[in-house]
C-alpha cells in the first residue's frame, strides 16, 4: 500500500501515466500529475480519481524545460511538504527510416524521453536525499533494451534512461533512494493506437503471451517499485512485454 505518500509522475494524465496514477491513488497516495497540452484529459483525470480520495493535483509544462521540472518539484513539496515517489513516464516517439531522420527529429525525442527524465531526477533527487529515502522509477522501453527498425531516436533515449538508472541507483542508495527501470513492451494506448494493423500484427506474433499489454500492467510493476516490499530492489530493469524480449 502507498497510503501516505506523495508521488509525482510525469505524463501523468492519460495512457500510462494515468494507469499509474490511478494505481498510486487507490491504494492511498496523493499525487502530482504534469502534463504538456491536453488540458480535456487533466481535467477528466483529475475529476475521475478524487474518487479514491486522495489529493490529485496538476501542473502544465514540458519535461524537455528543466524549469518545468523545478516548478513541479516546487510544487509538489509545497502541497505534499515532501515527494516520496517519482514517476519519469513522459514521453513521445517520433519514427522515420535512419535514411530520413533528421536532426530535429533525433534531438526532439531525446529532449523530451531522456533529457526531460534527467530533469525531474535533478529537480526531485534533492529533496529525497535531505528525506534520507525515495523511489525513483523510469519508464524505458523493450526498444531500449532491444533496438527497432524506424525507432533510433526513440531506442537511443530509451537507452539512454537505463543508463541513467543504473548510475542513479549506485549514487543514491546510500542515501536510501531505490532507482528502477521498466522496460514496456507493446501496451494499448495513444502512442501505438497509430500504428498499423500490419505493424501491430508483427509485433503481437513476437510477444510470448501473444497478445498487447495494457497500461495497468506497467501500472502494477511501477506501484510494485514504489512499495515497502521492494525496498531491498535497485537499479533494476523489470520487462512488462508479455515475453517480447525473450
Ligand atoms: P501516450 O502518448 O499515451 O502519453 C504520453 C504522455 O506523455 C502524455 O500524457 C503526454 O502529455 C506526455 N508527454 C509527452 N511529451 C511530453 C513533454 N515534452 N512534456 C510533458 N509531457 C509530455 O504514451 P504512453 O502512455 O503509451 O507512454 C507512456 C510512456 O511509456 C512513454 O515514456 C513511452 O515511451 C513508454 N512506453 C510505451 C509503450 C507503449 O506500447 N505504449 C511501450 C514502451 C514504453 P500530453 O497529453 O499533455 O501531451
Amino acid at each position: 500500500m502507498l497510503k501516505g505518500k506523495s508521488a509525482v509522475i510525469t505524463g501523468g494524465v492519460r495512457g500510462i501515466g494515468k494507469a499509474i496514477a490511478e494505481e498510486f491513488c487507490r491504494q492511498g497516495a496523493d499525487v502530482l500529475l504534469c502534463y504538456r497540452s491536453n488540458e480535456d484529459a487533466a481535467k477528466k483525470t483529475a475529476e475521475e480519481l478524487t474518487q479514491y480520495g486522495t489529493r490529485v493535483e496538476v501542473i502544465k509544462g514540458d519535461v524537455s524545460d528543466p524549469d518545468h521540472a523545478d516548478a513541479a518539484a516546487k510544487l509538489a513539496k509545497d502541497l505534499f511538504g515532501k515527494i516520496d515517489i517519482l514517476v519519469n513516464n513522459a514521453g513521445i516517439t517520433k519514427d522515420k527510416l535512419l535514411m530520413r531522420m533528421t536532426p530535429s527529429d533525433f534531438d526532439e525525442v531525446v529532449k523530451a524521453n531522456l533529457n526531460g527524465s534527467f530533469y525531474f531526477l535533478n529537480a526531485i533527487a534533492p529533496i529525497m536525499i535531505k528525506q534520507k529515502g525515495g523511489r525513483i522509477i523510469n519508464i524505458s522501453s523493450v526498444v531500449g533494451v532491444r533496438g527497432n527498425a524506424g525507432q533510433v531516436n526513440y531506442s537511443a533515449s530509451k537507452a539512454g534512461i537505463i543508463g541513467m538508472t543504473l548510475s542513479a541507483a549506485k549514487e543514491l542508495g546510500k542515501r536510501g533512494i531505490t532507482v528502477n527501470a521498466i522496460a514496456p513492451g507493446l501496451i494499448e494506448t495513444d502512442m501505438t493506437e497509430i500504428l498499423t494493423e500490419e505493424q501491430k500484427k508483427a509485433m503481437t506474433d513476437a510477444i510470448s503471451l501473444g497478445r498487447a499489454g495494457k497500461a495497468s500492467d506497467v501500472a502494477n510493476a511501477v506501484a510494485f517499485f514504489a512499495s515497502d516490499q521492494a525496498a531491498y530492489i535497485t537499479g533494476q530493469v523489470l520487462g512488462v512485454d508479455g515475453g517480447m524480449a525473450i
